[in-house]
C-alpha cells in the first residue's frame, strides 16, 4: 500500500489520478491542477519583543492582506498573506531579491497594533528565516484509488488563517490508522478488497467534516482580506461588537470532543475543560 503524505504538490496524487484515469472511462483526459492560490504568504521568524505579551497572538485585516503572528519565548512567529492579482495553479519559487520587495511592499503592515512590519523585518534573518511562496487552496473529491491512499495538504489544502491545516491532517491518520488496525485485529490482512473498503470508510469518515473545514478557512481568508465589500463591512464593522472568543470557543469546543482518537491504544484519560466524546475501545 502506498499512503501519500507529500503535501500540497503531491506526487503520489499525481500518479494515483494518472492510473484512476487510466482505469476510467475518461483515459487520456487530464484532471485541471486541484490546489490553486489566491495568495502568496511571507512566513518568517524574529527575535520577540519584550514589549509584546508572550504566547499573545495577533491578527491584522485589510484590503487585500491579513497578517497573524503569535510571540513565542524566544521567536515571533508571522505570516503576512497578500492576495495575487488572479488564482493561479502555477508551482512558484521566488527569489531573495522578490522577497525583499515583497517585504518593503508590506513595510507599512500593523503585525501587533503599535510595531509595524517594517519594524521587525529589521530584526529578521532575512536569508534563513524569511520564505515568500504561493499559499494554495483546494479540496479533492477522490482520496484513494486501489491500494493509494492520500492524507493530510495532499486532499485538503487550506491557508493559515483557521489555523486547521496540520490537525485535520492529523485527524485524518488517526482515523485511516484505525482502519488499517481494524483490518489486522479481524484476523485479516491487506488484501485488495480490505483495503479498498477500508480506505472507502476513511474518506466517508473524514470527507464532510474536512470540505467544511475548508470551505470555511476559505471564506475567513476572504473576510480578513477584505475581498468582497460585504466581508469588509462585516468584518470592520460587525466583528468588533462580536464576542469572538466565545463564538470561537463555540464553535471550537465540539470538533475538539468530537476528535478521533486511536481506537486501540489504551490510555490513562485526563480530561481539562473539554473532554474527549470518544473512548478507546477496550475502555468502552
Ligand atoms: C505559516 C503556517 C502556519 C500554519 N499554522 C497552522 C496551525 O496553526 N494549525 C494547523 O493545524 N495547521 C497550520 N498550518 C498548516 C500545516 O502546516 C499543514 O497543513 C501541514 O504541515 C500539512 O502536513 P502534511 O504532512 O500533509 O504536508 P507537509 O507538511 O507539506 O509535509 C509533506 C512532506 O512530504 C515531503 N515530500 C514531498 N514530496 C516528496 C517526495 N516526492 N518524496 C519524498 N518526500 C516528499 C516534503 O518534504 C514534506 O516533508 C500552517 C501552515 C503554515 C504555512
Amino acid at each position: 500500500m502506498v499512503i501519500g503524505v507529500d503535501g500540497v504538490h503531491s506526487k503520489t496524487r499525481e500518479i494515483m489520478t494518472k492510473l484512476a484515469r487510466a482505469s476510467s472511462e475518461d483515459k487520456g483526459k487530464e484532471d485541471p491542477y486541484p490546489m490553486a492560490a489566491s495568495f502568496q504568504g511571507l512566513f518568517a521568524r524574529a527575535p520577540c519583543r519584550d514589549d509584546i505579551p508572550k504566547g499573545c497572538f495577533f491578527e491584522s485585516h485589510g484590503t487585500g492582506v491579513a497578517s497573524q503572528v503569535v510571540n513565542g519565548n524566544e521567536f515571533m512567529y508571522f505570516a503576512v498573506l497578500r492576495a495575487l492579482p488572479k488564482p493561479t495553479t502555477e508551482r512558484r519559487r521566488y527569489t531573495r531579491q522578490e522577497l525583499e520587495e515583497e517585504a518593503k511592499r508590506l513595510s507599512d503592515v500593523h503585525i501587533f497594533p503599535t510595531v509595524t512590519f517594517k519594524e521587525i523585518w529589521q530584526n529578521c534573518d532575512h536569508e534563513n528565516d524569511a520564505s515568500l511562496v504561493h499559499i494554495e487552496e483546494g479540496f479533492l473529491d477522490k482520496w484513494h484509488h486501489g491500494r493509494i491512499v492520500l492524507l493530510g495538504d495532499a486532499v485538503h489544502k487550506m491557508t493559515p488563517i483557521n489555523g486547521n491545516g496540520v490537525n485535520t491532517g492529523l485527524q485524518s491518520a488517526t482515523v485511516l490508522v484505525n482502519q488499517l488496525h481494524g483490518i489486522l485485529s479481524s484476523g485479516s490482512s491487506f488484501t485488495d478488497e480490505a483495503l479498498e473498503k477500508a480506505f472507502h470508510n476513511y474518506q466517508t469518515t473524514q470527507e464532510e467534516g474536512c470540505r467544511k473545514i475548508c470551505e470555511q478557512g476559505a471564506f475567513m481568508t476572504r473576510l480578513v482580506t477584505w475581498s468582497t465589500w460585504t466581508g469588509w463591512f462585516f468584518d470592520r464593522f460587525i466583528v468588533p461588537w462580536l464576542n469572538l472568543e466565545e463564538t470561537v470557543k463555540s464553535q471550537v469546543r465540539p470538533m475538539l470532543q468530537d476528535a478521533h482518537i486511536l481506537d486501540f491504544i489504551p490510555f490513562e484519560g485526563r480530561a481539562g475543560e473539554v473532554p474527549w466524546n470518544r473512548t478507546t475501545k477496550s475502555q468502552a
